[in-house]
């Protein structure tokens, strides 16, 4: 199944889904990325450049991991894991920013900007833009700042400018704005790069072909090591690039896709950013393209809440809400309770500790194991390392040691400072 084949209907959109829903200033900018993109996807030089420099740079290709202790506890089918958490700066997002960064450099631009939630992605694009020479700004809803310390530390001492958003809520979406903001302002130097598989064309595509680099090893690894393609593919989905990634390995395989979002404190209590799950989003336009949409009757977008930073959007990419109206794939959501026992489960039986976004994969897998055959492949997509989440975990098992400890520090250094 090729999603990115348009030859069927309009270029950019996925169904009904997709688009570019940008202000006239933009266009021309979008059509020179557009244009500069597809070279580089027919350009079999520009892929062999983009996987050697991640090979050398960040640890690629990232092993598959057979969940022995695991699989054996539940006795169902065998789990096997995708490591993309041992990339560089801990997750998948190094992936996109590094095939983006080599785009910025063919488009002769020298200044690159980006909306950062959890912080994650500002850490990988300030990464890139250190190694490549560029300046770097980026956005981050004042809020985050806040909650995200370390990711803001590395940044700047990373050479980037990182500017905290007071607007709206004062999180994602309302840095999406500022940075399109500056984009329409700096178009003419500036490289926009966008973190997820969302926003206008050709971003949903252009993200979803660096992360396929996932989908590609993992098949070929999966099947060196077991023979076999798996039953099941699981990848936790925010605005959905690592899942994208992954599945794109296996789509036009007799496999089943499941996409995992976040279910926050539950269906019904309105605090999660289960978009499809939950079947709780209507259809709108909003930040440059069209899909599902956490709103309300108005339209205007609603509080989202998880765990897991990097999951709390209000969108989902465009390919997904078309995949899943075609039943290609399935979509579940994990609470903020069942990711806080998946990870202890995992952290106690493998030795892992998967970022919490990572997590929720996990918990469905973890919950249709046992019932599947013990001959049965389950591959989960790592999508990043829990070193991050650090605080958020301690305080999320309630760990009173651990608090103890925090809280002496803090008075230490409180004392020490005065
Ligand atoms: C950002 C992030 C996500 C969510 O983003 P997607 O585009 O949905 O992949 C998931 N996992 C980790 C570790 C992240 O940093």
């Amino acid at each position: 199944m090729d999603i990115f084949d348009f030859s069927q209907g309009r270029e950019g959109y996925y169904g009904e889904y997709g688009g570019v829903f940008l202000p006239e200033i933009l266009h021309a900018t979008i059509e020179e990325l557009l244009t500069c993109f597809r070279e580089c996807k027919s350009d079999p030089s520009f892929w062999r450049e983009y996987v050697a420099l991640l090979q050398n740079y960040s640890g690629r290709p990232t092993p598959i991991t057979h969940l022995a202790n695991l699989s054996q506890q539940l006795g169902g089918a065998q789990i096997y894991v995708k490591r993309d958490d041992l990339n560089h700066t801990g997750s998948h997002k190094i992936n996109n920013v590094i095939g983006q960064g080599l785009l910025c450099k063919r488009l002769g631009k020298r200044r690159v900007i980006a909306e950062t939630g959890a912080g994650q992605h500002g850490f990988a694009t300030a990464t890139m833009a250190a190694r490549f020479g560029f300046d770097c700004k980026i956005y981050m809803g004042a809020v985050d700042v806040a909650r995200q310390r370390p990711n803001v530390f590395w940044m700047e001492n990373l050479g980037a400018e990182v500017i905290a958003v007071e607007d709206g809520q004062r999180t994602l979406k309302d840095a999406i704005n500022e940075c399109m903001r500056d984009w329409v302002a700096n178009m003419t130097d500036t490289h926009y790069v966008l973190g997820t598989a969302c926003g206008p064309h050709p971003f949903p595509e252009m993200v979803s072909w660096f992360q396929s680099i996932i989908g590609i090893e993992a098949r070929e690894q999966l099947l060196g090591l077991t023979g076999k393609l798996p039953d099941r593919v699981y990848a936790c989905v925010g605005g959905g690039s690592n899942a994208i990634g992954i599945f794109q390995g296996f789509l036009s395989d007799d496999v089943e896709l499941i996409g995992c979002e976040a279910g926050g404190l539950g269906a019904g209590s309105n605090l999660h950013a289960a978009r499809l799950a939950y079947n709780d989003a209507s259809v709108g336009v909003a930040q440059g393209f069209k899909t599902y949409f956490l709103q309300n009757d108005q339209g205007n977008m609603n509080e989202t809440h998880s765990i897991a930073a990097g999951l709390d959007y209000i969108g989902v990419n465009p390919i997904f809400a078309y995949l899943w109206e075609q039943g290609k794939v399935r979509f579940e959501a994990a609470t903020d309770e069942q990711v806080k026992h998946a990870l202890r489960l995992c952290m106690r039986t493998e030795g892992l500790i998967p970022a919490l976004e990572s997590t929720h994969a996990f918990v469905i897998a973890i919950d249709e194991a046992p019932s599947m055959g013990r001959d049965e492949i389950i591959l989960i997509n790592q999508s990043g390392r829990g070193d991050k989440d650090i605080f958020t975990i301690a305080d999320a098992l309630d760990d009173q040691k651990w608090k103890n400890f925090i809280c002496a520090k803090a008075d230490q250094y409180r004392e020490e400072q005065n």
